[in-house]
Parts: structure tokens; C-alpha cells; sequence
């Protein structure tokens, strides 16, 4: 229970109406089973900076929320005092089209947020999971969330050109500007991407926009051997190909994703998506390139348009939470494309070994491996254990995204972090000498 003299501060700076404050209510906004004391909805940057000033003062925890969609990431958190919304922080302050650069607070939701920009024919170039679910650009910035669109256009590190911030203490810092080259010194807003809420508030971005391209089509090839699909990747990798995603799916993947959206599958097959975007006839001329790699792979598929083709994706970008809900883990790990073949073979074993059944698609221009399955606890533990050891000894990494509570509660969700534990600790205590900021959620 918060203090009565906080709980009148708290009602002051952001009117009554904007504050939770009874359990019951409070119970839904849970994080991890811990329930918070406060939720707070400010409506401007001012009142952001005020709950900061307040928190500093009573050394009370804030744990900044956007959509929510997210709040399963990190390690549990010990105590969750202030959940701060950036619910009502939902405009877009500017959108520069001839520029292509758009400046929005930070509360402002994805889907929104691209609805407003497709009116001049521009979008925000990132596809992460959860955004029919209300995730929000300050959460998809601070989680660096990216899906397949990654492979041509970056992460949010390539799109964000300026960051405004509301630090622990409630002071507000702004970095960069609406040019491209815009920083002057570190460039300080970067630091924010993936930072996961430990750094300050973020409460305004500005970003890089591109025209929505005019036409899309996905070849999607079957293998029987996964050497000869990572051999046809490896080929599209390389190739003169103007490739917008490109996903290899394992084969219990690819007959979930195939059921569900009505396309051809060989049953027990490795998929590849080639998805090309641009201008009708340049999609066409590449989508039949890419269907010669494969082929001459020993791929062979169908092309997919349209309603198909949007579904389809949709179900890669969001299937671990599609597929199951009880028990659930989601791992994101990474490994060098060449070490993907490997990955997806020591997965295999797994599975047999602990009676795990992974869903698997691999980000495959990167080495980003999404992996799903649900388990008894003692068998997802030792799975995560073996999977975590196995991409370090091949130079990776693996983070646990989302776990039961009693699995997170017997591991490190974020894994070694190596020799930057240090480094990243005394940047932490920079901006947030007291720890109030999102404390015991990452470092
Ligand atoms: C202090 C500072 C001042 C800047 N001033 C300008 C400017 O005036 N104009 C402008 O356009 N941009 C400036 N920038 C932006 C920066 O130069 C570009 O974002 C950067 O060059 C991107 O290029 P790159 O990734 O190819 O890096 P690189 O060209 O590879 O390297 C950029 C800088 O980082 C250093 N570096 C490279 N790798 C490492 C490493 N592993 N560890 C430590 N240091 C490394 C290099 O020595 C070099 O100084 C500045 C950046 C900083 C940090």
C-alpha cells in the first residue's frame, strides 16, 4: 500500500480519473504475479516528469507500460510500486511526408500509427508480434521487437533518428532531430533501443519513414533436406535478389502455418519464404529468379498472393502465442546463418530427448531462431539449459521471451551476459542512480 500523502500526489498530477488505485482493478495489471500499487495514466510529458519526481523522492519502483503486450519480458520483477501508461501519450505530433520522417508520442499504438501514415501512402517499417494487440511504439522501441520485415529494412535502431526522455529523476533529455544525420557526439537515443524501460521513459520518438511498396508476393519452397534449404538460402542471401523477408520454417511449423492458412505442404518438409515487395512486374521477375535458386535446391512450392499471403505471414509473425497457451516458453535464440542447419539439428535431438515438440521459424538473414513448445517445467528447463549451452558453444546466444512463472523463477531469462554485465551495470546506475526504473527486470 502506498502512502496516503503519495496516493494524493499521484491523484494530483494526473486527476483522479487517470489513476488505479483498488486491488481489484489493480490485480489485472499483474506482472508476473506481482501486483503494483499504483497505475498511473499521464497525459503529458510534464506529468510523466512529475510521477518521476515523486518516485525519486519516495525511492518507489516504476515499471513503464505501453500496450502490455510485452510485460512477460525480462526477469521477475521484486516489487512493482508505480506502473506508469503511456496510454493517453497517443499522438502523432508530426508527420513530414514529403521528409519521410514522423515525430509521435510514445503511447500511440502501432495499428494506429500505421493507419495515419498509409493515408499518404507511408508506413513505420517493422512487423514485430502483438500488434492487433495494442503494442505501442515506446514498447516495440524499448524491447527492440522486430519480425520479418527485418531482413530489408533493419531493426527500430535503423529507423529511430530521435528519442525524447524522461529520466529517473524527472529531468527530460532529447537526442537527435529530424535529419538523418543528426547526432552531434553518442548518439544517445540508440542507447534506448532494447533498453527495456531501465534507462528513463521514453515519451516521444522520431523515425524514418518508407512508401508502402505497390505489390507483394511470397515463394514458398518445401525441402526434404535441410542442407539443401539452407544451401538455397545461403544462394538468395547472396544474389542480386531485392529480398523484402526471408523465413525458414521447421517442418512442425510449416504444417501448422500450412493447415491453417490452406497451402500445399509435403508433409515433414523444411519451408522457405522468399517474400518480394515493390512494383508489380519487378515482383514477378524476382519471385520467378527466386524459384530457380530453389529448384535448383530441390525446392519446390507455390507462390502466394494476397489474402493468403497476408495471412500467412501474420501466423509467422505471431505463432507462439497462436499455437498454445498453457505452459508456454518462447525463446529467441541467435546463432551465425551458417551455424543455422546446426541449430535446427540440435533441436531435433532435443526433442526426442525431452518430448519437447519445437515450432520453430528462423529470421534467416539474421540467425534469429523464435522457438515455441510447451513442456512439463523440469523438461523446459532442461531443454533451455541444453538449447542455451549449444548456441554459446557455437559463438550465440539465447534469451527465454516468455516462460511460466514457476520456470522463470529456477533460471536467468537473459542468460550470460558476458563481460558487458559490468559496463551495462554502471550505465544503469547513470541514469538511474536509486534503481527505481523497471529494477530487477534485466540488470
Ligand atoms: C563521438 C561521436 C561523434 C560523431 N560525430 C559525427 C559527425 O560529426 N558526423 C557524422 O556524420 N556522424 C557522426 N557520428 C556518427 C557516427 O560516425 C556514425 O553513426 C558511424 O560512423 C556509423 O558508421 P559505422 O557504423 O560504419 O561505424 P565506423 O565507421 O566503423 O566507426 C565509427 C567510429 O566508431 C569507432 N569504432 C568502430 N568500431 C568500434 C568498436 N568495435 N569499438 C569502439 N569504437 C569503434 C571508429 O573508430 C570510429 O571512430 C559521431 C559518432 C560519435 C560516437
Amino acid at each position: 500500500m502506498l502512502k496516503k500523502s503519495v496516493i494524493n500526489n499521484l491523484r494530483n498530477i494526473v486527476g483522479e480519473g487517470n489513476t488505479i488505485l483498488e486491488s481489484d482493478s489493480l490485480k489485472a495489471h499483474s506482472l508476473d504475479d506481482v501486483m503494483p500499487k499504483a497505475v498511473v495514466f499521464p497525459s503529458s510529458v510534464e506529468e510523466v516528469s512529475e510521477i518521476m519526481k515523486l518516485a525519486t523522492k519516495h525511492s518507489l519502483s516504476v515499471i513503464p507500460t505501453g500496450g502490455g503486450t510485452k510485460s512477460f519480458l525480462g526477469n521477475k520483477p521484486p516489487s512493482a510500486d508505480i506502473i506508469l501508461s503511456t496510454k493517453n501519450l497517443n499522438q502523432v505530433l508530426e508527420h513530414a511526408s514529403s521528409d519521410l520522417v514522423a515525430t509521435t508520442q510514445s503511447g500511440i499504438s502501432i495499428e494506429d500509427l500505421q493507419s495515419e501514415l498509409g493515408k499518404e501512402n507511408q508506413f513505420l517499417a517493422i512487423d514485430p508480434p502483438h500488434i492487433q494487440h495494442g503494442a505501442s511504439l515506446g514498447g516495440i522501441i524499448a524491447s527492440n521487437d522486430s519480425g520479418p520485415l527485418r531482413f530489408r529494412y533493419g531493426t527500430f535502431r535503423e529507423l529511430l533518428i530521435g528519442l525524447k526522455v524522461v529520466q529517473a529523476d524527472g529531468s527530460i533529455f532529447k537526442g537527435g532531430a529530424k535529419v538523418v544525420k543528426n547526432v552531434a557526439g553518442y548518439d544517445l537515443p540508440k542507447l534506448f533501443v532494447g533498453s527495456l524501460g531501465t534507462l528513463g521513459i521514453i515519451v516521444e520518438a522520431t523515425f524514418r519513414l518508407y512508401a508502402v511498396p505497390e505489390y507483394s508476393q511470397t515463394y514458398l519452397a518445401n525441402f526434404s533436406s535441410i542442407d539443401d534449404c539452407h544451401n538455397a538460402l545461403m544462394m538468395l542471401t547472396s544474389s542480386d535478389l531485392a529480398i523484402t523477408s526471408l523465413e525458414l520454417i521447421n517442418p512442425t511449423l510449416a504444417l501448422a502455418l500450412s493447415e491453417n492458412n490452406s497451402i500445399k505442404y509435403k508433409a515433414d518438409n523444411y519451408l522457405l519464404a522468399v517474400r518480394i515487395r515493390n512494383v508489380e512486374q519487378a515482383v514477378k521477375d524476382q519471385i520467378s529468379k527466386a524459384k530457380q535458386i530453389c529448384s535448383n535446391n530441390n525446392g519446390s512450392g507455390t507462390v502466394l498472393s494476397d489474402e493468403v499471403e497476408l495471412g500467412f505471414w501474420d501466423d509467422v509473425i505471431n505463432f507462439p502465442w497462436a499455437l498454445s497457451n498453457t505452459q508456454r516458453t518462447v525463446s529467441k535464440a541467435s546463432v551465425l546463418v551458417s551455424d543455422i542447419p546446426k541449430l535446427l539439428m540440435s533441436l531435433d535431438a532435443l526433442s526426442s530427448k525431452n518430448g519437447i515438440t519445437p515450432y520453430v521459424s528462423v529470421r534467416a538473414g539474421s540467425g534469429i531462431c523464435i522457438i515455441s513448445f510447451s513442456a512439463e517445467d523440469s523438461n523446459t528447463i532442461a531443454s533451455i539449459n541444453s538449447l542455451r549451452s549449444f548456441a554459446a558453444a557455437l559463438g550465440g546466444h539465447l534469451v527465454v521471451q516468455e516462460a511460466p512463472i514457476s520456470v522463470k523463477s529456477e533460471i536467468d531469462v537473459w542468460g550470460d551476459l558476458g563481460s558487458g554485465r559490468s559496463i551495462m551495470k554502471k550505465i544503469k546506475s547513470n541514469f538511474d542512480p536509486d534503481n527505481i526504473l523497471n529494477p530487477g527486470r534485466y540488470i
